[in-house]
């Protein structure tokens, strides 16, 4: 299977699991998630190091999550979470977070990011959705890691 071919699946198995709570995906960029389009975007960076993960999940632990996920699962949960709990804030709020985001983004501190109210909610919502749903969540990571082996394989074959 070629390079693109085993992207392609990966994607049907993210969209599959994404369009579970009605959004699409893209695979462009890194992990965001853009609300009118109800969009949650991903990269496949299965990398532990980057101080931004590790941020990311000390904020992910805050939450006790029960389940031993990995931090590619955890990131698209909370672009998930950012889609069910949208409407926690208003137009006003969201304009004042997007504010200070905006400032957090120039500074390219992560810590503070997380904090913020939004994503405190987005993270929140992925662990007690990971704690509730063990199974779904364990059989997507199955479904989806040996194709991400078999892609990564690939790569490193060059
Ligand atoms: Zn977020």
């Amino acid at each position: 299977m070629t390079r693109d071919e085993r992207l392609n699946n990966i994607n049907t198995i993210v969209a599959e699991f994404c369009g579970k709570f009605g959004c699409r995906v893209s695979r462009q960029g890194e992990f965001c998630y853009i609300e009118p389009l109800k969009m949650v975007c991903y990269e496949l960076d299965f990398g532990h190091a980057c101080r931004m993960n590790r941020e990311f999940m000390a904020s992910v632990k805050r939450w006790k999550p029960q389940i031993k996920l990995n931090v590619f699962v955890w990131s698209l949960l909370h672009e998930l979470g950012h889609c069910m709990t949208w409407g926690n804030f208003d137009d006003e709020e969201y304009e004042r977070i997007y504010k200070k985001k905006a400032r957090i983004w120039g500074t390219k501190a992560t810590l503070p990011y997380y904090r913020l109210p939004d994503e405190m909610a987005a993270t929140k919502w992925a662990v007690e959705y990971a704690n509730t749903h063990k199974a779904e969540v364990k059989e997507f990571w199955e479904k989806l890691l040996p194709e991400v082996d078999a892609l990564f394989a690939l790569l490193r074959k060059g």
